[in-house]
């Protein structure tokens, strides 16, 4: 449980709890609802989606949008380089899968898009890609880095 300040109020929240609706994060990130609706369509970022198809974010997201933002206004990277950025996390390492698993994987052998954005998703996908270390584990700029390093 983190404490964050919300409209001048503390309140205790867990960080990958889904609880702002598209227009909250929207405003918190100072960015539009087309930003994040396309950061989404883009493979970029997740969100849990309500019975009635409502997108709700969480502060993971929140962190992922500002961290694409900064790739994108500070680095000049575009979506697609952002995603091929993003496929190299090495997930089969992560997901500590067996040779025989990864090697016909369609996460292993893509070097387009992030595990989660792809139609097949991993041999052994969770239900809901938020809950994989794998999507939870790439926050903030420097985790591609931390990753591709310590493993
Ligand atoms: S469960 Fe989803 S995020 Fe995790 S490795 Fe599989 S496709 Fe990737």
């Amino acid at each position: 449980m983190e404490i964050k300040k919300i409209n001048n109020l503390k309140v205790e929240i867990n960080y990958y709890e889904a609880i702002y609706t598209i227009g909250i994060a929207s405003d918190r990130l100072g960015v539009s609802v087309h930003t994040l609706r396309q950061y989404e369509a883009e493979g970029l970022i997740l969100s849990h989606k309500t019975k009635t198809g409502r997108r709700i974010y969480s502060e993971m997201e929140l962190d992922k949008v500002r961290c694409i933002k900064k790739m994108i206004q500070e680095q000049g990277l575009n979506f697609e380089g952002i995603r091929q950025l993003m496929s190299l996390i090495p997930c089969w390492k992560i997901r500590s899968c067996c040779d025989n698993d990864y090697e016909e994987c369609k996460s292993y052998t893509s070097r387009k898009s992030p595990c989660w954005s792809t139609k097949e998703k991993c041999k052994h996908p969770y239900p809901d890609c938020r809950d994989c270390e794998v999507y939870r584990g790439l926050i903030s700029c420097d985790d591609l880095k931390r990753f591709i390093y310590k493993l």
